[in-house]
């Protein structure tokens, strides 16, 4: 999340539900240096590595606590802001009831598009090695 605050305030954790987020190979060894198995928090499908839900829900997500919150993968930290496929834009996820709060700066879709260049890159290779 970009501006954490406003999920704070408005106590709103609609983002780690149901997750369909994709990690990068960095977010993998983030999570692994706290502690996480890979394969409790991560599976892989048609090359992309992605976080796994439990009963509908991030994995990390206990109660109202992210448990990984040091260690988040960079999509966390870019929401509401996520990839637009069809037009290669970043684009504010309207799944998000507050994303007309946040404001997206240069410096941030800047860092979501390498993130995504990453993720392409990094899925490629694994695919390569299968
Ligand atoms: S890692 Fe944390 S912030 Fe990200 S979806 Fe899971 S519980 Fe939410």
């Amino acid at each position: 999340m970009v501006e954490g605050m406003v999920c704070k305030t408005r106590g709103c954790r609609r983002c780690c539900l149901e997750t369909e987020m994709m990690l990068t190979e960095g977010d993998v060894a983030r999570l692994e240096s706290q502690g996480f198995r890979k394969d409790e928090f991560c599976f892989e499908s048609q090359g992309w590595l992605m976080l796994r839900n439990v009963e509908e829900h991030c994995v990390f997500l206990s109660g109202d606590v992210c448990t990984a919150y040091e260690n988040r993968p960079d999509g966390c930290r870019h929401y509401p802001f996520v990839w637009d496929e069809e037009y290669e834009n970043v684009v504010r996820d309207i799944d998000c009831p507050y994303h007309n709060e946040f404001r997206i700066t240069k410096q941030e879709e800047g860092n979501l598009r390498r993130a995504v260049k990453a993720l392409y890159r990094e899925r490629e290779e694994r695919l390569l090695r299968s």
